[in-house]
């Protein structure tokens, strides 16, 4: 699903954090919101994600004009840096929670669950408590649950922060993995060039509440629009 933002604003009372923003997402491409710490890169995936309401401007799903709707209604899958895994239930409850409250059957739910867990490699786990999982089974327990109600777009905001540098590169080739083979849309928020350039097609530099510079990895890191761009990709002039 190609996702648009045209002219997204967003303030917290008197304080415009974003102003203005324009921005693609191509249907089945990984985007990297990458920036320093403060810059506004989460704020602008809330307002994807519909946990925001924004000040002004539109985002569009498709051609659909989604600004007023709640994150209830989009279709969207969230992985958040702590993984927020409910902890007295069972993983396959945990995976199976957004259909559960939707009250689908018992065998589709089944029948989802395990193709989820399949995929995301968590397929012997299911019985377990999120407090029996090592962090990163914990994030691909995040991430089954997310993509569990087939979301339009997969939204992941720091994912890999809580891991130790071993599971981190291991979970940076299995998101790219899990999404290259659902095709899924995915927005990746991150302060780290080297996971942007290393899991995503295009990259979204941040700063400031706006965008410098929209490019591939290869591209970016090449041709950098400013010091800013090249010393924050470590290729300064
Ligand atoms: P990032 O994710 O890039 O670190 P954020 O999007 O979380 O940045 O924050 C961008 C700016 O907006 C920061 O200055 C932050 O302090 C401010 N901000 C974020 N959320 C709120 C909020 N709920 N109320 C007030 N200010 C906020
Ligand atoms: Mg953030």
């Amino acid at each position: 699903m190609r996702i648009k933002l045209d002219q997204f604003t967003k303030s917290f009372g008197e304080v415009t954090v974003i102003d203005q923003m324009d921005l693609e997402i191509n249907d089945g491409e990984m985007l990297a919101l990458l920036g320093p710490s403060g810059c506004g890169k989460s704020t602008t995936l809330f307002a994807i994600c519909g946990i925001h309401q924004i000040n002004g401007g539109r985002i569009l799903f498709g051609d659909k004009d989604v600004t007023r709707t709640t994150a209830q209604t989009r279709n969207v899958g969230v992985v958040f840096q702590n993984y927020a895994l409910y902890p007295h239930m069972s993983i396959f409850d945990n995976i199976a929670f957004p259909l559960t409250v939707r009250k689908e059957s018992k065998e589709l739910i089944k029948k989802e669950v395990h193709a989820i867990a399949d995929l995301v490699h968590i397929g012997n786990l299911l019985e377990r408590k999120p407090s029996q999982l090592s962090g990163g089974q914990q994030q691909r327990v995040a991430l089954a649950r997310a993509l569990i109600r087939r979301p339009d777009v997969l939204l992941l905001d720091e994912p890999l922060a809580n891991l130790d540098a071993k599971l981190r590169l291991e979970m940076r080739s299995e998101i790219r993995r899990i999404q290259l083979e659902t095709g899924i849309t995915a927005v990746l928020v991150t302060h780290d060039q080297v996971e942007a350039m290393s899991m995503c097609d295009r990259i979204a530099i941040m700063d400031q509440g706006k965008i410098l510079q929209v490019a591939s990895p290869t591209e970016m890191y090449d041709n950098p629009i400013t010091d800013f761009v090249a010393g924050f990709l470590g290729n300064p002039p």
